[in-house]
């Protein structure tokens, strides 16, 4: 099967590298000018004078990117079925959208306000109180289109800073951590869920991801599958759906966004778990079974952005499986990732710690069981 993908990033290139194996082929439209899938066949269209040449050559679509237009994606519709589908794309590029479903679905999240002028964001400010973080309720990702207010006579300079003509206004969350729940749907509505992971971001772009957590109660992985079971569900959602969450420090989850899409913080299933969210994913919208998500053993995702450092030095590490992207370095580029696996936390510890330091831009990686669980080995 011939599989039309919007977008061609390094999300579909491992997608194709997960689809080989199944007899798919992959066809790539990009709209950018830039692609670096470096796979597959790739479609440059931006012009908007090759959809019906893309159309043409696949069974089906999916997409790695989600802001698409998506009156675009309504018309691919018509032609060819899309997974997920339009409305997921519609929601999930937008913040209050998205903030609505939540609350409608009564998954909770932190409190929040939508402005549309600078006076209205010091207004939400003083009534959420500060900390604040001011949004833009489109086209933002990796932190960008977004302020931190420490008061609310800040508000001024942060909506000119953010340059949108509406924001969302969260209070700012004291978390314990940064944590995710990724979960794949199928085509007759099955569910299935992987361990949950946590996540650590700097400067808002994700810099490890840690799968399963050594302290993570049952209890609150449930919470998490009861969350997105219904968001997939009530979108009549077919592939894999990420959500992004907050855990207080009371247990409590708060959601904090979502990507209807494969995702960098399930880039550990690739090595650490028994089927990966990519082949998941394909699985998913081709009607196949899903495969089990179990975890192998405990595994870290540790990005590799803006320098490549050593890939032989990180290969030596026992267990390290490094997945490099063909990309040319530059600040802040994601370019790869290398995925780390131990028997026990605390050797997987160590190996993050080392892998870090070979990696020239990697931040100290700190989890928040790390003390802890030290004091208990
Ligand atoms: P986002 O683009 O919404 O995922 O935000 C990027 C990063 O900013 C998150 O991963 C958090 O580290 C931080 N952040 C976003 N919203 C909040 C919030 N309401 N409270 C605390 N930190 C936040």
């Amino acid at each position: 099967m011939n599989i039309g993908v919007l977008g061609a990033g390094q999300l579909g290139r491992m997608l194709a590298l997960a689809g080989y194996p199944l007899a798919n082929r992959f066809t790539f439209l990009d709209t950018t000018g830039h692609p670096s899938a470096g796979i597959g066949e790739v479609m440059i269209d931006t012009d908007r004078k090759h959809l019906d040449a893309f159309l043409a050559k696949v069974a089906l679509v999916t997409y790695e990117f989600e802001h698409l237009p998506v009156s675009l994606v309504q018309a691919i519709e018509e032609v060819k079925p899309v997974f997920p589908s339009s409305e997921a794309i519609r929601i999930c590029q937008n913040r209050a959208e998205e903030k609505a479903l939540f609350d409608r679905l009564g998954i909770p999240t932190p409190a929040y306000r939508l402005v549309e002028h600078a006076d209205e964001l010091e207004a939400a400010a003083r009534e959420l109180g500060c900390p604040v973080v001011a949004k833009s309720v489109t086209e933002g990702y990796d932190g960008k289109g977004q302020a931190v207010l420490r008061d609310p006579a800040e508000a001024a300079e942060a909506w000119r800073s953010i340059n949108h003509p509406r924001l969302i206004v969260e209070a700012f969350v004291d978390f314990v951590r940064e944590v995710s729940i990724i979960a794949v749907r199928g085509r007759e509505g099955e569910v299935v869920f992987y361990p949950m992971a946590e996540n650590l971001h700097v400067d808002g772009i994700l810099r490890y991801s840690l799968a399963p957590m050594p302290d993570l109660d049952d209890e609150v992985q449930q919470t998490a599958e009861g969350y997105i079971r219904t968001l997939l569900d009530e979108l009549d959602y077919v592939g894999v759906l990420t959500l992004e969450l907050f855990q207080t420090r009371d247990g409590r989850l708060l959601a904090n966004e979502m990507a209807p899409r494969v995702h960098n913080s399930g880039h550990w299933t690739m090595d650490g778990a028994v089927t990966s969210q990519f082949e998941n994913h394909l699985r998913a919208i081709q009607g196949l079974p899903l495969g089990d998500t179990s975890a192998r053993q405990p595994t870290c995702m540790v990005n590799v952005i803006g320098q490549e450092g050593d890939p032989a030095a990180i290969l030596a590490i026992h267990d390290a499986h490094l997945h490099r992207y063909d990309k040319s370095e530059r600040p802040g580029r994601k370019l790869g990732h290398v995925n780390l696996l131990a028997k026990s936390h605390g050797e997987l510890l160590e190996k993050v710690h080392a892998c870090a330091w070979l990696l020239p831009e990697a931040p100290e990686p700190r989890f928040s069981f790390e003390d802890e669980f030290r004091q208990g080995n």
